[in-house]
């Protein structure tokens, strides 16, 4: 039968995404006619001389999008989880039209001319505060891309913009590059002393593959940390370490230096700060955000730093005092700290994954999930019916008091084909438009292994973790009762904040009383033994001082990189010296760090986050979501405390309300402080860690 846009499974929005049906060839069609359809209503409403109003012009554009953005999410989620070559040629020959449609959208001034106006005129006073949170985002996006500058800068700022792409994409590939090209070579199998056998195998098949005799080590993860953590061989773990450390540096091949880089990257991003009118790189990337200021951050790193030094102080001291005692290692060097931490590690609170695996039999830990869902926010999460991609997912709906609140995609196990990783995505989200409300549905997919020989599959802690994490992205964008699509569920929340509501509920997942309700041991049924899980809390909490002033070395480090350092001159061309930010990040380790790495250390060099990734002056969010859901978290434990349980329903209501209700529809902060009657507070954060002064 003749295929037709009428009869395309893509442009069928009347329900769930169709995929029984839905075929690669079908890509190409819908999503060229629906770009299409989009661009002439752009087109349409950017020439309309008339006033621009919420429901003549926001409605058909959130309508538009919202229809782009479905079809094309069907198609995104096909390619993670089902990577066939005929549907990776259908999402690539794709890719660069959608691509090239959002820039061109950010880009577009008529349409933040009509933005603006309606932002400007009698109207915005009349709509609801999440009706003018939203005009106000989206003029705020349009001005932070430059929209607003007079016209003699755009060229300039555009210019900037593409230089940073590029020096970005440079800096990930000269330290790809850099890492690729060193290897250590060991010839006597004495030296491998120490070292795991599959690790051994992957660097005898690594020489064997270059046609050498020996073991080949690289500098890539799998072959490095082994090394690090297990090798007896000191001399060895020094060269790799200091190999490792100087990536992509001036000790390197002159052309992967990315000191260089480093510099112009710096200073390209404080011209363009200052066109836009802020004072540094750190102004800019924090208006999105929750966080307020640079000071705002800076201080609740030195907060989190001054409590948790001590503990780091004493992780440090216990680990010489065993590496002096029992390892021999009286003066201990950068490159024998893994080393060290794992035979410490192993001497003290050493337990089996394999063991822990027996007790998270799949069906017992989908229990538990849903078991604490409905605890704290009493809903039913029952069994439905739905085209799926794979026999091998499950189809839920979730109820409240018998009314439907939304559904769940759950795709749990590794395939050939899927993606590696875990996600929470949407499939729909909660919205009400022209033709009535609908309500959102979520893909929950992760790569845990499956069932064997008839067995259930099991889980491990990690696991079981992971699954809990991926499930809190999904409630917030489940349970969200806003019915503005650019602020519901996940939409709109800021970026520092939204890994809150995952984080939280990770939190269970380390409770005694949850854990002994989602564990059977697969032969005999037993819940986990309260040994077991002493261990496991013991090795969590492993060396967590000394952990948490590395993550806030590197936060502050990037935090005052972007704020203070300032480029040697106001030319174009200029730069910023990699002698000024070697001496900032000194300045930060004697202030927070208890080791300190020798003076020839360039990690800078290959602090990719900040460079290449989008993490520019927001690398601190890792610390600041780990402390809001903490604190979070602590309320519940607070509720539990009278009653026995802190799965409390009471509690579970107020973060539904306050948290995971509201979306972006209004700042993180407000939400978190009518959750918790208050300012987040580091302390939970500290205590969950074992960092807890007696
Ligand atoms: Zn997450």
């Amino acid at each position: 039968m003749e295929d037709t846009l009428a009869t395309n499974p893509l442009l069928d929005f009347s329900g769930l995404p169709r995929f029984a049906d839905v075929r690669p060839e079908h890509v190409a069609p819908a999503v060229r006619s629906l770009l299409e359809d989009y661009r002439m209503l752009i087109d349409q409403l950017t020439r309309d001389a008339a006033q621009p109003t919420w429901d003549s012009f926001i409605v058909p554009m959130t309508e538009a999008g919202e229809r782009v953005g479905r079809a094309w999410g069907v198609v995104g989620h096909l390619h993670s989880v089902m990577d066939l070559p005929e549907w990776r040629e259908a999402y690539n020959a794709m890719l660069p039209e959608v691509s090239r449609f959002y820039a061109e959208l950010g880009q577009n001034l008529a349409l933040f001319h009509k933005y603006k106006a309606l932002h400007d005129s009698p109207e915005y006073a009349t709509l609801s505060p999440v009706r003018q949170r939203i005009l106000d985002h989206e003029v705020r996006d349009f001005r932070l891309s430059g929209a607003e500058l007079p016209d003699a800068l755009k060229p300039r700022f555009q210019a900037i913009q593409e230089a940073l792409s590029q020096l970005g994409a440079k800096f990930s590939e000269n330290l790809l590059d850099a890492t690729n090209a060193h290897a250590e070579w060991i010839e006597a199998e004495a030296d491998l002393s120490g070292i795991p056998d599959d690790a051994r195998s992957a660097a005898r098949a690594a020489a064997e593959k270059d046609s050498k005799p020996g073991w080949k080590f690289t500098l890539q993860m799998p072959s490095y940390l082994p090394v690090m953590q297990y090798a007896d061989n000191r001399a060895l773990r020094e060269r790799m370490y200091r190999a490792y450390a100087t990536r992509a540096s001036e000790f390197g091949k002159a052309e992967w230096d990315n000191g260089p880089l480093i510099g112009r990257i710096l200073a390209l991003r404080q011209e363009e700060s200052r066109m836009l009118g802020y004072r540094s790189f750190a102004e800019v990337s924090l208006v999105p955000k929750m966080a307020d200021s640079p000071e705002q951050v800076l201080g609740f790193l030195r907060e989190l730093a001054a409590k948790a030094k001590p503990f780091a102080v004493r992780d440090l001291e216990e680990l010489r005092a065993f590496a002096a005692a029992e390892l021999g290692l009286d003066d201990l060097q950068p490159w024998d700290v893994s080393y060290a931490a794992e035979k410490l590690r192993q001497a003290r609170y050493d337990y089996s994954d394999q063991e822990v695996k027996q007790y998270f039999p799949e069906p017992k830990v989908l229990d538990g999930l849903f078991g604490v869902i409905r605890a704290l926010y009493g809903v039913d999460i029952l069994p439905d019916e739905a085209p799926r991609w794979d026999p091998d997912t499950r189809f839920y709906r979730i109820e409240k008091n018998g009314d439907l609140v939304g559904h769940f995609y759950l795709d749990l196990h590794a395939r050939e084909t899927k993606r590696g990783g875990a996600w929470m995505d949407s499939a729909r989200s909660r919205y009400r438009g022209t033709q009535g409300s609908t309500t959102p549905v979520a893909y929950l997919v992760c790569n845990f292994p499956g069932p064997v020989d008839g067995k259930p599959a099991t889980f491990s802690h990690d696991d079981v973790l992971t699954l809990f994490h991926e499930a809190g992205h999904g409630l917030h964008h489940l349970l969200t009762r806003i019915e503005e699509l650019a602020v519901s569920g996940i939409h709109g929340v800021e970026w520092d904040a939204v890994e809150l509501p995952s984080q939280f509920m990770e939190n269970f997942c380390w409770e005694w009383d949850v854990l002994c309700g989602m564990t059977a041991h697969v032969d005999t049924g037993e819940p986990l033994p309260r040994s077991l899980y002493d261990k496991m809390i013991a090795a969590k909490n492993f060396q967590s001082g000394m952990q948490t002033v590395r993550q806030l070395e590197f936060s502050m480090f990037d935090l005052r990189l972007h704020d203070e350092v300032q480029p040697d001159s106001n030319a174009a061309e200029a730069s910023v010296a990699i002698d000024k930010v070697m001496g900032l990040l000194d300045e930060v380790r004697q202030e927070v760090a208890v080791l300190i790495p020798p003076a020839w250390h360039r990690f800078p060099n290959s602090f990719s986050h900040i460079f290449a990734g989008g993490y520019a002056a927001g690398y601190y969010s890792y610390k600041w979501a780990e402390v809001l859901s903490a604190d979070a978290f602590e309320a519940f434990e607070e509720a539990g405390a009278g009653k026995g349980s802190l799965l409390d329903a009471e509690t579970g209501a107020r973060f539904w309300r306050e948290i995971l209700a509201v979306g972006g529809s209004r700042p993180a902060l407000e939400s978190f402080k009518a959750f918790r009657g208050r300012e987040p507070r580091v302390d939970a954060l500290l205590r969950h860690n074992g960092m807890v002064t007696a």
